[in-house]
């Protein structure tokens, strides 16, 4: 049989190189989606190789098939319904031995495999080598030597995948001579007679994580438990049948090898990798130096004061100007960009003749609310940019190691720490990074935690306020902010852990993959793909809404046209109406209540919004973008200083941190959950979050203050 269109789909552990050797095939040229029903990323591309055209899909990284996370599921579903003509199973040869595993369960299908032999560089480095034709006779499959990063053995691997499509294969056995021979040898009639496809790895699976886990029908699953309750126990691990498959398993893979595999003994010398890893993940120095690299990354990202050069100086009383830092000058940057554009529409507009209305929606409305948005690219970028690099020479894996016990208290593992970390970023790309946690709960409570941990929409905010109420020390202000929401977050976490989330969070299997030089390409990839998903959900969402802002504030029930934000508009109408549910908070009270909840309430929609929405309604007949303005500023902290007490500026900032951060995370909690109804749940667990921390923080503190 020819083929002239063929499908191939890279399978392999994680971070054994499989979308960097996506990549190098498929030159970049990516369609990235969703498995369907789940939100675990998909990755197709095209090539055409030998007048065929060349399908590649990238499979979730995986160490074994047994179905237990999405990510498995997928993985297995693919390879046992023959989704593709040809699975490449991409092996890491640096650590061979555990690679093998995944192997041995493909292999078991009668699908046509070819191991791919990846990261030979570094395994010749090494001194590790491997005999890769007596491999391939002992595996039953071809196996080719690659080095995706350097685009070696690409050609090999691809004409191996055309032969391989076409010449049948014998699944391997890793059971044969053990005790599980005839079990499994029993069970994979059953299969057969029940006319399933691949057998032998139905069976292997209905061993080790219960036949009706593995697609059996309540009968034959009857008939499994009493060929099991038949199999005479293992004289160490007795019935434990997940742990003697696995221990199968690696006897096989101890025997495949046995003789082809030279490697230096592992006590000869400790690499640099271990001996770096002592002392990055060692006890003592490990979260200390994983604090600092942190510290100095949100210092390049968001820092006024580069490298706390200046704070430096003033420890040893010397007095300098402050340097900004290279984030917080792209953002400037980009500001005056956007203004820039902004302030052109504007003229341009008005030359053309539009009218009033016209221009206040595409200036005060579309223009100002993305370009917001927009002025935070260069940071988000920048953040991005670290986390990429800091994840891609192996650095991040270990950061998770080392908080994976604190985590574990609060029903999180090692693994919802990176998510945690961007947050701080912005919590849009922070909920789509949860997709990375195995358990669904953990999942959920990852996202639902999400806004806690202050996002960088919020920092203007902050900003005003700490200067406006504790003019001296503004930046303790500010970090207090920080912590109490990171406090927040575990308390929160441990009330959901026992309540609506019950349940252990994913076990963290422990992979220390070695130190990385990590490459343009990969990183560029990467930041672009992230860009490319910020700008467009995040912008069509902000977009959308200001449109609607700017009309509720500029328009009346009776669709006139008032001035801006004033109490009659129709936004002004509405917080006037709820604003007593915000007094018991000590902001929503009096007069001038009204105000500081409608700019809370626009915060739901973004958080940028919070101060420019304050900076129109507090500063009667100055106009929005005057803001922009340090005079303006200014005017408005001084309003703030006025209105709110101290305590009620901590309460406001509290309800702002806890609330619902904005539309574009609701939007992406609910493609998260895919499910409307926890959604809901978890916009009202924000807002009653809010509500109850202000609330108390405010009226506890009213006794002491
Ligand atoms: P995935 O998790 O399987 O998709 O793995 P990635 O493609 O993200 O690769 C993980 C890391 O291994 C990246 O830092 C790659 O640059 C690196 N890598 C991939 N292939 C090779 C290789 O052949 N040699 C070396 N030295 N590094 C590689
Ligand atoms: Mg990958």
């Amino acid at each position: 049989m020819k083929i002239s269109n063929l499908k191939i789909a890279i399978a392999g552990n994680p971070n054994c190189g499989k979308t960097t050797l996506f990549n190098s095939l498929t030159n970049l040229r990516a369609h990235v989606g969703n498995w369907p029903g789940v939100t675990v990323e998909k990755k197709e591309g095209k090539i055409d190789f030998m007048g065929k055209t060349v399908e590649v899909a990238d499979l979730p990284g995986v160490y074994s098939l047994s179905p237990y996370s999405p990510e498995e599921k997928i993985a297995r579903d693919y390879i046992l319904d023959g989704g593709a003509d040809v699975i490449i199973n991409i092996v890491d040869a640096s650590n061979i031995e555990r690679n093998l595993y995944l192997t041995t369960q493909i292999l078991e299908t009668s699908a046509p495999v070819v191991v791919a032999l990846n990261m030979t560089d570094i395994a010749r480095k090494n001194n590790i080598r491997l005999d890769t034709s007596a491999l391939s006779k002992r595996l039953g499959a071809p196996v080719v030597e690659i080095c995706a990063l350097k685009n070696e053995g690409l050609k090999d691997l691809l004409k191996a995948c055309l032969k391989a499509a076409e010449s049948p294969r014998e699944p391997f056995d890793a059971f044969a001579g053990s005790s599980l021979e005839e079990p499994v040898k029993k069970i994979a009639e059953i299969a057969a007679a029940a006319g399933k496809k691949n057998p032998k790895m139905l069976a292997a699976c209905a061993v080790e994580s219960g036949a009706e886990n593995s697609g059996f029908s309540k009968s034959e699953a009857e008939q499994i438990e009493k060929i099991l309750s038949e199999t005479p126990p293992h004289p160490v691990l007795g019935a434990d049948f997940e742990a003697i498959i696995a221990d199968t398993r690696f006897n096989k893979i101890g025997g495949v090898l046995s003789g082809i595999l030279k490697k230096p003994a592992m006590s000869e010398k400790l690499t640099a990798s271990d001996k770096a890893d002592r002392i990055l993940t060692g006890k003592i120095l490990g979260l200390p130096i994983f604090l600092a690299i942190r510290a100095v990354v949100f210092n390049l990202t968001f820092g006024e004061d580069l490298l706390f050069l200046q704070s430096i100086a003033g420890l040893f009383g010397v007095e300098i100007g402050a340097v900004e830092s290279p984030g917080v000058m792209l953002q400037g940057w980009a500001e005056s960009l956007i203004e820039w554009i902004s302030s052109g529409a504007a003229a341009g507009l008005e030359s053309a003749g539009a009218s009033g209305w016209v221009r206040g929606l595409v200036v005060d409305g579309v223009l100002a609310g993305v370009g917001a948005v927009l002025s935070f690219v260069p940071q988000i970028l920048m953040l991005f940019l670290f986390l990429s690099i800091m994840e891609d020479t192996g650095y991040m894996a270990r950061a998770a190691f080392l908080t994976d016990k604190f985590l574990r208290k609060f029903g999180l593992s090692g693994k919802a720490f990176m998510p945690m970390i961007m947050c701080f970023g912005c919590s849009v790309p922070a909920m789509m990074g949860a997709r990375t946690l195995e358990n669904p709960k953990e999942r959920r409570l990852m996202i639902m935690l999400a806004p806690f941990f202050s996002c960088g929409a919020k920092l203007p905010i902050w900003a005003i306020f700490a200067a406006a109420i504790f003019p001296k020390n503004a930046d303790l202000a500010i970090f207090a902010i920080y912590l109490s929401g990171i406090i927040v977050a575990f308390i929160a976490s441990l009330i959901l852990k026992n309540t609506i989330l019950k349940g252990e969070p994913s076990p963290f299997i422990l992979e220390l993959p070695p130190y990385r030089i990590p490459t343009l390409k990969n990183v560029l990839a990467n930041l672009w793909e992230k860009l490319k998903h910020y700008i467009t959900k995040a912008a069509t969402i902000i977009a959308g809404a200001t449109v609607v802002i700017w009309f509720l504030s500029s328009f009346d029930f009776s669709l006139g046209m008032v001035e801006t934000s004033s109490k009659e508009s129709i936004l002004g109408s509405i917080g006037s109406f709820i604003a007593p549910i915000f007094a018991p908070l000590g902001w929503g009270g009096g007069d001038l209540g009204w105000k500081a909840v409608t700019a809370a309430i626009t915060g739901l929609i973004a958080k940028e919004m919070v101060v420019s929405t304050m900076g129109v309604l507090y500063n009667p007949g100055v106009e929005g973008d005057a803001l922009e303005d340090e005079a303006a500023g200014t005017a408005l902290g001084l309003a703030i200083s006025a209105t709110f007490s101290p305590l009620a500026a901590v309460s406001y900032m509290l309800f702002n941190l806890l609330s619902v951060p904005c539309m574009a995370a609701v939007a992406t909690a609910h493609a998260e959950f895919g499910s409307t109804k926890q959604t809901w749940i978890t916009i009202a667990f924000w807002l009653s979050t809010a509500w109850i921390v202000s609330f108390l923080v405010y009226n506890v503190g009213s006794i002491f203050f």
